[in-house]
């Protein structure tokens, strides 16, 4: 049964899991709520006004959020939603079987069931990859076998050795993509004057379809998706933000992983502002703060099993940038004498290549 919230209780989970981005949220809030209304409408039948489908494109750079916001909504909404690829789609020889498999993998959640994959969520990223890769006369072929999809139609689909039809009406298409050169095509299209004092965010804010089919996409598949949904790039603060603020965030995540272990580990607010810092150095978003916990991270994670007495780990903006190794703390002394739990811990030992820290140097020989 899907949960039919209000906009503003859509926003407002939300923000539970994705920071920043509130325009991105409250388009993408009415369109679904809009969505599940329409599927209600016609599900009651009257009349004979009929509501068209709104499928969602959804634009920014990436590391942004656009996957995360997608699987959000399909958790808050409790819906069944499946991702896709449209890269896979370019590289496949049979195309219609490769756009068949999202409605395979909607039947999938679904155990089979026909009327609950009808009301799923399919979500096809990179979606601008259809015209920027090499391939782009069969990008366009793409688009054009998908438009009868994407709006609604009876599809065929063989499902476990069964032939079944589906109803692709109520399913709600979000597509996702970078589309690192549509600010420009806009700009252009607006000219200098018009266009100077804004940046990419509140430029693709302006776009109209003719401006996907500068891009290349064809203009009836880009019709299709008349909701675009415009995400920014996160800056030093929401990065920082995204890595302890969301539910489930990469330190909950870390924090996790060591509990397990009984160990705790410690990221001094320092250390946050550092891996924000260099994250933000590596232009993939909120995907670069993985990349750079990973870097002191695995080498904790190698450790921990072999460290008997290990109590707590610390984090400093040393450690972070690779030149300091993170600090230990011990319960029990090298001298096998108990540590009381004073706070700070007793130092006794440092990761296994710092010298000394704390006056004590840890015996083994690594
Ligand atoms: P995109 O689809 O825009 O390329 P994703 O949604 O896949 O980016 O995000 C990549 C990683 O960064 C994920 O781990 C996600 O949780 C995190 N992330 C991205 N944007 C945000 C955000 N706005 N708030 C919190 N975490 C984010």
């Amino acid at each position: 049964m899907i949960n039919l919230y209000t906009p503003a209780e859509i926003v407002s989970k939300l923000d539970e899991y994705v920071i920043g981005q509130d325009d991105a949220k409250r388009v993408l809030a009415v369109a679904v709520y809009n969505h599940y209304k329409r599927v209600q409408f016609a599900q009651a039948a009257s009349g004979d006004v009929e509501i068209k489908k709104s499928n969602i494109m959804m634009m920014g750079p990436t590391g942004s959020g656009k996957t995360l916001l997608v699987t959000s909504l399909a958790k808050i909404l409790n819906t069944n939603f499946v991702t896709a690829d449209a890269t896979a789609i370019v590289a496949s020889d049979n195309i219609s079987e490769e756009i068949n498999k999202m409605l395979v993998k909607l039947l999938d959640k679904t155990n089979g069931d026909v009327r609950a994959a009808e009301m799923g969520i399919i979500f096809l990223d990179e979606i601008d990859k259809l015209v920027t890769g090499v391939n782009r006369m069969k990008g366009e072929t793409i688009q054009q076998i998908m438009l009868k999809i994407v709006e609604g139609t009876i599809a065929e689909v063989v499902y476990k050795g069964q032939l079944l039809k589906m109803d692709t009406n109520n399913i709600l298409f979000i597509c996702g993509g970078a589309f690192v050169d549509l600010p420009g095509i806009i700009r252009s299209r607006m000219g200098e004057r018009e266009t100077l004092l804004l940046d990419d965010f509140q430029v693709l804010k302006l776009l109209v379809v003719e401006d996907f089919a500068s891009f290349g996409m064809i203009p009836e598949f880009c019709g299709r998706f008349p909701v675009t949904v415009v995400l920014q790039a996160l800056n030093h603060a929401a990065l920082k933000e995204a890595l302890v603020k969301p539910k489930n965030s990469l330190i909950s995540q870390y924090e996790k992983m060591l509990e397990v272990e009984n160990v705790e580990i410690e990221f001094n607010p320092a250390s946050l502002d550092k891996i924000a810092e260099l994250a933000e150095k590596l232009h993939t978003g909120a995907r670069g703060l993985r990349t750079i916990c990973e870097r002191f991270m695995t080498q904790i994670m190698f450790d921990i099993p072999n460290e008997q007495n290990l109590k707590k780990v610390t984090i400093t903006p040393e450690v972070v940038e690779g030149k300091a190794k993170p600090i230990y703390y011990f319960t029990v002394s090298r001298s096998g004498a108990e540590l009381t739990a004073v706070d700070p811990l007793p130092q006794r030992a440092t990761s296994p290549y710092t010298d000394e820290v704390g006056g004590e140097k840890y015996g083994k020989n690594y």
